[in-house]
């Protein structure tokens, strides 16, 4: 039998992909309700749609698309199927936005 195919966060863990792919919508969902009343974390505006785990911080797109010049900010869309979130992820976003 061929191993499960493994993918690997921002991070740097890495997560049987499948078990990733099925936490999608409950992830998706959280980081929705987490972003709820939100301001960009660099130009205060109110449309936050991405997340940079060097803070752990929502952006507006406008400052992502600047912040994604940089590698280190590790940029991810909060919705939409471009990105996988995983779980060290998800724990890094829930505990710099309770
Ligand atoms: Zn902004």
């Amino acid at each position: 039998m061929a191993e499960a195919e493994q993918v690997r966060s921002k991070l740097g863990k890495t997560y049987p992909k499948s078990e990733v792919v099925a936490m999608q919508p409950t992830y998706i969902a959280e980081l929705r309700q987490l972003s709820k009343n939100k301001c960009c974390a660099e130009c205060g505006a109110r449309d936050v749609s991405w997340c940079t785990l060097k803070s752990a911080r929502f952006v507006c797109v406008n400052c992502a698309q600047k912040l994604r010049a940089d590698a280190a900010n590790k940029l991810k869309a909060c919705s939409g199927t471009s990105y996988l979130w995983f779980d060290d992820e998800m724990q890094l976003m829930r505990e710099a936005n309770k």
